[in-house]
């Protein structure tokens, strides 16, 4: 299921770069605590992406 899941968070990001392009925004690691990476909270480019 991991390979559904991966296609899925691709099959969004690509959606979201249609839209404003932040995945931030719908990032289940958006977060302080959760995130370390610097271009958080307005990543348009990023590994770690996974859909809420
Ligand atoms: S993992 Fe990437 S997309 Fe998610 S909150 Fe952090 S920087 Fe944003």
């Amino acid at each position: 299921m991991d390979f559904l899941r991966r296609l899925k968070d691709a099959f969004l990001k690509f959606i979201i770069k249609l839209d404003n392009g932040f995945l931030c925004d719908t990032c289940k690691y958006n977060h302080p605590s959760d995130c370390i990476q610097p271009d958080r909270p307005n990543a348009k480019e990023c590994v770690e992406y996974k859909h809420k």
